[in-house]
């Protein structure tokens, strides 16, 4: 089956991909925990509930598409994150993977800290009450009226990503009349996706600074020069949808290194290390992710015996799970429209969104599972694909998936693990409007980002 979480394209191809489990699922009914938001439950008449709540009354209060975020799940998983990572050690949230004002929210009040990587990210942190100093300001490009709104803020890192920005923000901190804290960027000529690592020599990518001919040691030496920063760590991210440690492992090993070389030449131990995110979390029940004190002790351990053996003191250890935060605490629910049997090949099941409100089948050949929500079935299973209603073929949003061959336009579908990168990356391709985000905790739901209305569409149409 594939599995790159890598730029692909979209595949038209009419057979099963390689390695797929052609054999339907046992239950087609059943609601793998793994895979669904931790209080997505059946009643006993078979209506999908979250929160206490039947998906029947949700799609006729809110409509469909729309994405339902499980608010019990997000806060445990924030506090398990947060739990296993202790006092010595902070968790970013990377907020791209979703973030609206709720969200920011909860990650206050559980003691998280928040990844941005643009000047709409920063302001809906900060217009939430996120105290800026607990912000870390990304990005491979940010415009000087980025930066500079960061430093006035006072965010509490700026993440370096290139030999010009060493020098922008340094100039625009020193023109405010402030000293900004900040990390550098390296790649590590590690690059990581699912279950596989690639150590490679050279990062032919656009993060960063790398590691190799040295030029790592040059960022850090123009960031010590220069008043406008205060240089206090190094950082890294290695890739997405990760669930081997080795790649980290690598990656670690030749960030210390760098920390050893700088302290052997400039008598400095920078004091923080970020890990970045990417963390890999279940889409189908193939997926075996790896719990947060599990990775927070296996990261931990690595760093540990890495600063030993340079005769480092262990510095303060930061991680920016985005996908594994929210991954798993929304679903999609979407209503079946047409649906076309193709003779020996699968079912079309085509519902109300597509490729505007989940990118990532079409992207990076992501996988999804899907369920018939509205009720149980006792049909045979059907081998389908389900598609959106937007003009493009490539418009897939589960792949291959198997539903009850009673399926009928009006039911209720839910595709599971749709809390990240799909309301963030969802467009208004075809003028679809965005789907709204509704948060459901103890049998209350609300919505947390409304659904795009025609108004909406035309008041940025100023003809
Ligand atoms: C995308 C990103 C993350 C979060 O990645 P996930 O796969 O959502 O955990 C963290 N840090 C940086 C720098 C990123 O670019």
């Amino acid at each position: 089956m594939s599995r790159s979480a890598h730029p692909a394209g979209p595949r038209h191809a009419d057979v099963l991909p390689e390695g797929h489990y052609t054999a339907p699922p046992t239950d087609l009914n059943a609601l793998d925990p793994k895979v669904w938001a931790q209080t997505v439950t059946r009643t006993p008449d078979g209506v999908v509930t979250v929160g206490g709540m039947e998906v029947t009354k949700l799609a006729e209060e809110f409509g469909t598409p729309a994405y339902f975020i499980d608010e019990t799940d997000f806060r445990a998983r924030a506090r398990a994150w947060r739990t296993a990572f202790g006092h010595d050690a902070d968790v970013f949230y990377a907020g791209k993977a979703f973030l609206s004002r709720a969200v920011v929210r909860w990650l206050h009040e559980e003691g998280l800290n928040l990844d941005v990587c643009s000047g709409g990210e920063l302001s809906t942190a900060l217009s939430a009450g996120m105290p800026a100093d607990r912000i870390a300001f990304h990005g491979n490009n940010k415009s000087t009226d980025e930066i500079t709104k960061a430093i006035e803020s006072g965010v509490g890192r700026i993440v370096l990503d290139s030999f010009q920005e060493i020098v922008r923000v340094a100039h625009i901190a020193e023109s405010l009349g402030k000293r900004q804290r900040v990390q550098i960027r390296v790649t590590v000529g590690v690059e990581a996706h699912t279950h596989e690592f690639i150590a490679t020599a050279h990062e032919d990518q656009k993060f960063g600074i790398a590691l190799a001919d040295g030029q790592a040691a040059e960022a850090v030496r123009r960031a010590l020069a220069l008043d406008g920063l205060e240089l206090v760590g190094i950082h890294s991210h290695i890739g997405s949808q990760i669930f081997d440690m080795a790649g980290f492992e690598v990656a670690a090993r030749r960030v210390v290194k760098l920390l050893a070389e700088v302290r052997d030449e400039h008598g400095v131990e920078l004091p923080e290390i970020d890990l970045g995110g990417g963390l890999g979390i279940a889409y189908t029940s193939e997926d075996d992710p790896r719990e947060p004190h599990e990775i927070a002790k296996a990261l931990s351990e690595i760093v540990t015996r890495e600063c030993e053996a340079a005769r480092l003191g262990t510095p303060r250890i930061s991680v920016e799970p985005g996908r594994a935060i929210v991954g798993p605490t929304a679903f999609t629910l979407y209503e079946v429209g047409t649906i076309k049997p193709l003779d020996g090949l699968r079912t079309y099941v085509s519902v109300d969104g597509g490729m505007s409100d989940n990118i990532r089948t079409a992207l990076y050949d992501a996988e999804y599972s899907v369920a018939l929500v509205s009720r149980v079935s006792d049909a045979e299973p059907m081998l389908a694909r389900v598609v959106g209603k937007h003009c493009e073929s490539g418009d897939i949003v589960v792949r291959d998936a198997f539903l009850p061959a009673d399926l009928a336009p009006g039911d209720l579908i839910a595709v599971p693990a749709t809390g990240a990168y799909c309301r963030s990356m969802a467009s208004n391709y075809n003028h679809a409007l965005r789907p709204p985000v509704v948060a459901v905790r103890d049998g209350e739901a609300r919505t947390i980002v409304r659904r795009e209305t025609e108004e909406d569409l035309l008041r940025l149409d100023v003809g």
